[in-house]
């Protein structure tokens, strides 16, 4: 079996102001402890600058770069801007920016090639609505991977892409995706990993779940086969909501 580093990665959302910093501080002291595993803040892109000196080993990223270099995109943020501002990360193709901003497979694509043109480690969002999920499992896997596929940047490598399978009905909900449910669509992602980029690469990828995961049903999930790792969003907030996700891995 491949051996894949795990990753726990938090993902702040639109929440954070300066006042939060000190919890950035606290999970790089979480993380200082862990040299086995890895740990990622991706936090709104006003505190990317001043949270990069504090961070330690923690990987600090965006949650969003745009396609384009620079130009009149107004609002948005470039790859070149977080790199300057301390970034080493972003998230791409998260599902509330799908919805709420109308990415689609194609702009996702582009803007995790955009990213890694500037060096940043990237990780990529997948999953399906509660609708999808619905259909049926078999339906879910093919539309997941079929997501999955569109939008696969050029050149996709392990060293500096992962994946999180997000279902949609999962985030934010408190409804988790049971560890058979995540066992099965992971096994259908390593597997359209490994038809696309070849054996090596697809199976050293890493395949994250997020999805309401919490101090309590971290275990359960970080041990399901072909989890890689968590990405967090309510429970990254705070140091003591995620020592117990990071203890897990
Ligand atoms: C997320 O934002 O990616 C997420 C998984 O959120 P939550 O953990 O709050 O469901």
């Amino acid at each position: 079996m491949t051996a894949r580093r795990k990753l726990i990665a938090g993902n702040w959302k639109m929440n954070g102001l300066s006042a939060q910093l000190g919890e950035v501080s606290a999970i790089a002291q979480l993380a200082a402890g862990r040299s086995d595993i890895d740990v990622a803040l991706y936090l709104p892109a006003t505190l990317i600058a001043p949270a990069a000196p504090l961070a330690g080993t923690v990987l600090i990223g965006g949650q969003d770069c745009h396609q384009e270099e620079a130009g009149a995109f107004t609002g948005n943020v470039s790859a070149a801007m977080l790199v300057e501002a301390g970034a080493r990360g972003t998230l791409v193709g998260h599902s509330e920016r799908r919805a709420y901003q109308q990415e689609s497979n194609t702009d996702v694509a582009a803007k995790a090639a955009r990213a890694h043109a500037h060096s940043l480690a990237v990780i990529l969002c997948v999953g399906e609505t509660l609708e999808t999920r619905e259909q049926g499992d078999e339906a879910a896997h093919a539309w997941v991977v079929e997501q999955l596929r569109a939008s696969l940047p050029e050149g996709a490598s392990p060293d500096w892409l992962t994946i999180a399978y997000e279902p949609v009905w999962a985030i934010g909900t408190g409804k988790v995706a049971t560890p058979p449910q995540v066992a099965a669509m992971h096994a259908a992602l390593r597997t359209a990993l490994v038809e696309a980029l070849g054996e090596d690469a697809g199976n050293v990828m890493r395949i994250l779940y997020g999805g309401s995961v919490s101090g309590d049903n971290a275990a359960d999930i970080l041990h399901t086969a072909n989890v890689d790792g968590a990405l967090v969003g309510g429970a990254s907030l705070t140091a003591a909501k995620f020592a117990p996700i990071v203890d897990a891995a």
